[in-house]
C-alpha cells in the first residue's frame, strides 16, 4: 500500500493510501458476516458502511437482481419507463402517504443534490428570490459540492472551502439545548425573511458528525417553524431510512411531515448503488408548465435503473416476509440494555442510541473529531477479534445489520469492552 509506485492499483475512499495498512480481501458475505481470503470470519457490525439491512448476499435479493438482469438490465429514462420502476415507486409512496413522486439517482449525494435543486428551482420558478438554505452546523450530506456546501465546515470540507456555497448554521438541539436552538433557529427565519428556500436535516440522528442525536420533538418544532414561514423541509434519510431508527423513517417519528425525501444506502438492502429523492404534490406542480425552462434540469446516465429497483423491491418484500421490526426491536432492547450497562464507566463519556445504532463516545485527552487518534487503536483492537467497526474519531458506533444474533451483538458488546478497560 505504501509504496508510492506500487502495484496496488486502487486509491481507496476516505483513506490515507501512504499509511493505510493493506486493505483486507474480502471473498464472500453471508447474513452478518465477511469473510477474507483465508477463511477468516468478520462480523460486519457497521452493515459495510451503513448500506445493509437484511443481511450479505441475502437470497432473495440476489436471486430478485439475477432476474431482471436476464430481462432488461438498463435503459435511458427519460422517454422511457419500466416495470420495476413503477412498482418501486408505488411501494415507496405507500410508506410515504404524504408524497406523490419519486425520482431516482444513484447515491447519497445525488438524492440530495436533487433535493437541493428541486427545492431551489420550485421558488425560480415561481418568480420568489428564495436561494438561503438552512443546514446544521455538523451535518453531512455527502461529497459533491453541493452537498458539501451544505455539510459541515470542518475536515471533510476544508480543501475546497473556499469554493462552497454560503449557507445559515443552524446548532443541533441535543438534549438539555433545546431551547436555545429554537430560538436560534427563530431569529435565523426572522433575520432571513422570505428569503429562506430550504432547511435540510439529519432526522434524530447526525451520522458521519459522530452518531450525534436529537429528540422528534424538537424536530417537530423546527419543522412547525419552517411551516410557518413556507420554508421546504429535507429530510436527508440517506442513513436513517428503511428501519434504522426503530420506525421505517426517522421522520416517522413526527408529526409534522418533510417537503422533500433523500433515500439511498439501505434502499436496495446494501446490494447496488441506488437513490430516491420523493416530494409532495406541492413541490411536483411548480415544475409543471408550458415552458420547457421549467423543468427539474436533473439526471444521471444509470437514473432508475432496472437492476437497483428490483434490489429494492426485493429488500422491501423482506420486510414484509421476514418481520423484520421484530429484529430490529431486538437490537434496539439489546443496546439499551448494554448502554445502561457501560454509561458509567470511566473511559466513557457519553452514551447515545437510537433504535439500532449505538454510539459510544470515548473520554480523550486530545481534542476530540474525526481525526482522533483513538481510532486507529479501536480500529485495529475489533479487527483483530474479527469484528468490523469504524469509529468516527473518538466515537465508536455500532450499526449492525438486522438478521444479527443476540449472541453476536454480545460478542460485539464484550469487545466494546475490552477495549474500554485497556
Ligand atoms: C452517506 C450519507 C450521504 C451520502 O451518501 P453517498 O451514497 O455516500 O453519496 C448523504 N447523507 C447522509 C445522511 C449520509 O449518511
Amino acid at each position: 500500500m505504501n509504496e508510492p509506485n506500487g502495484q496496488y492499483p486502487i486509491w481507496h475512499p476516505y483513506t490515507q493510501m501512504q499509511t493505510a495498512g493493506k486493505p483486507l480481501k474480502i471473498v464472500r458475505g453471508e447474513g452478518a458476516y465477511l469473510y477474507d481470503e483465508e477463511g477468516n470470519r468478520y462480523i460486519d457490525a457497521v452493515s459495510s458502511w451503513w448500506t445493509n439491512l437484511h443481511g450479505h448476499a441475502h437470497p432473495h435479493i440476489a436471486q430478485a437482481i439475477a432476474k431482471q438482469a436476464q430481462q432488461l438490465e438498463q435503459v435511458i429514462f427519460a422517454g422511457f419507463t419500466h416495470k420495476p420502476a413503477i412498482q418501486l415507486a408505488e411501494k415507496l409512496l405507500q410508506c410515504i402517504r404524504y408524497h406523490s413522486k419519486v425520482f431516482y439517482s444513484d447515491n447519497g449525494s445525488t438524492a440530495v443534490e436533487a433535493a437541493v435543486k428541486m427545492a431551489l428551482q420550485f421558488w425560480w420558478n415561481k418568480g420568489e428570490e428564495r436561494k438561503k438554505i438552512i443546514a446544521f452546523r455538523d451535518a453531512y450530506h455527502g461529497d459533491t459540492f453541493g452537498a458539501m456546501s451544505i455539510s459541515a465546515r470542518g475536515v471533510f470540507t476544508s480543501p475546497y472551502r473556499a469554493l462552497l456555497f454560503d449557507v445559515l448554521f443552524a446548532d443541533i438541539p441535543v438534549s438539555g439545548n433545546e431551547e436555545q436552538c429554537l430560538q436560534q433557529f427563530k431569529s435565523m427565519l426572522n433575520e432571513n425573511k422570505n428569503e429562506i428556500a430550504a432547511f435540510i436535516f439529519e432526522p434524530l440522528v447526525l451520522g458521519s458528525a459522530g452518531m450525534l442525536m436529537y429528540k422528534p420533538a424538537v424536530l417537530d418544532e423546527l419543522l412547525k417553524l419552517c411551516e410557518a414561514n413556507n420554508i421546504i423541509t429535507i429530510a436527508d434519510e440517506v442513513m436513517t431510512g428503511f428501519g434504522r431508527t426503530g420506525k421505517f423513517l426517522a421522520t416517522d417519528y413526527c408529526s409534522v411531515k418533510p417537503n422533500i425525501i433523500c433515500l439511498s444506502k439501505g434502499i436496495t438492502g446494501g446490494f447496488l448503488p441506488f437513490a430516491a429523492t420523493t416530494c409532495s404534490q406541492k413541490i411536483y406542480d411548480a415544475f409543471l408548465s408550458d415552458e420547457k425552462s421549467k423543468m427539474l434540469f436533473h439526471g444521471h446516465s444509470y437514473t432508475g435503473n432496472p437492476l437497483g429497483c428490483s434490489a429494492a423491491i426485493a429488500s422491501l418484500e423482506v420486510f414484509e416476509t421476514e418481520d423484520v421490526f421484530s429484529r430490529i426491536l431486538l437490537i434496539e432492547k439489546q443496546h439499551t440494555l448494554f448502554s445502561n450497562r457501560i454509561k458509567n464507566h470511566a473511559s466513557v463519556k457519553e452514551v447515545r442510541h437510537t433504535g439500532t445504532i449505538l454510539a459510544i463516545e470515548l473520554k480523550t485527552e486530545t481534542e476530540s473529531g474525526y481525526l482522533n487518534t483513538i481510532r486507529d487503536k479501536a480500529y485495529s483492537y475489533f479487527m483483530e477479534r474479527k469484528i468490523i467497526l469504524r469509529p468516527l474519531g473518538n466515537v465508536v458506533y455500532v450499526l449492525p445489520p438486522y438478521c444479527i444474533s443476540e449472541k453476536d451483538l454480545a460478542e460485539i458488546y464484550a469487545a466494546i469492552e475490552g477495549f474500554l478497560s485497556l
